[in-house]
């Protein structure tokens, strides 16, 4: 018997609830234990590990687990050789420099010989050195935005996501050092290596694919396909059926909603009538 493949992700904070959302979405079949330790997937030889977010990208780097689902911005911490496998559009947010509002500094270089606080010391670091800035660095665990109140550190480097805590906390951010999302990491090489997570990926990216997508339907005059064709591409061109009164077709197409305001009003104008939208489970290629 083969092993089951093993994949962390958080125990808890931001990022564990749309793990679990999108595994399940993705037809994982597993339940989770009131201590959320581990669990094992009924429907697929897989394993899941509940572990903090922060140690995530070490388990995969110490090859304890074959994958993991963090933060992009805490394997650029990690440093280590992982590989991002897919990026999985949720969890998006910022590292980003910061002052104090009122105070004098407002490039990176202005900094110099001060002290910045942050839980990212080697992305700050680098980040410092790759800009010639001459810095000390003071690691922090939690609560970064409030250390220079403290007195404990003159800028930061910190998450953001909407930026209301920085600006709560009287900072302003004047550079962004990266954005982030949640991703699933591999260690380098390996993801290639073994062709399970290739079958995991593939599930993934057809929910992933299929969020921000909707299924239409529409009965619309034979006359009209090339307008409505143009408004409506699909994946690879719409479904045009024949109805029963010659002089008209049903079109069926997959289309992103963020442009249904667009392009409903638009079809409607060249004659479409009946419009259905439908959700999009997966969208598997
Ligand atoms: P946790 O501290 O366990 O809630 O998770 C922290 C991770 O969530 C970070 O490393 C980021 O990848 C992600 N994240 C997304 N938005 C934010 C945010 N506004 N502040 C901090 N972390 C965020």
């Amino acid at each position: 018997m083969i092993a089951p493949l093993r994949l962390a992700i958080p125990n808890k904070g931001r990022l564990a609830e749309p793990s679990v959302e999108l595994l399940r979405n993705a037809g994982l079949d597993f339940e989770l234990s009131e201590r959320r330790l581990s669990a094992s997937v009924r429907n697929a030889d897989v394993e899941l590990l509940f572990v903090r977010t922060d140690d995530i990208a070490e388990y995969v780097a110490d090859g304890l687990v074959e994958l993991g689902l963090t933060g992009a911005d805490l394997v650029s911490e990690h440093g280590g050789a992982l590989h991002t496998v897919l990026a999985l559009g949720f969890g998006a947010c910022s590292l980003v420099l910061a002052v104090p509002r009122d105070g004098e500094h407002s490039a990176p270089a202005d900094l110099a010989g001060l002290r910045i606080a942050t839980s990212f010391p080697r992305v700050t670091a680098a980040y410092l050195a790759g800009h010639g800035v001459d810095a000390q660095v003071v690691e922090v665990r939690g609560a970064v935005e409030v250390t220079p109140q403290l007195g404990v550190a003159d800028a930061v480097v910190d998450l953001v996501a909407s930026g209301s805590t920085l600006r709560m906390n009287g900072l302003r951010p004047i550079a962004t050092l990266l954005a982030s999302e949640a991703v699933l990491v591999a260690r380098d090489g390996m993801a290639d290596a073994d062709e399970r997570v290739g079958g995991l990926v593939d599930m993934l990216r057809s929910v992933l694919d299929a969020r921000g997508r909707e299924y239409m339907m529409m009965n619309a005059p034979a006359e009209s396909l090339d307008r409505i064709r143009a408004l409506i591409p699909g994946l690879s061109g719409p479904t045009v059926m024949p109805l029963a009164d010659p002089a008209f077709i049903a079109v069926h197409s997959v289309v992103e909603r963020s442009q249904l305001w667009r392009i409903v009003p638009a079809l409607k104008e060249a004659g479409a009538r009946d419009i259905l939208v439908v959700p999009i489970e997966k969208v598997v290629r």
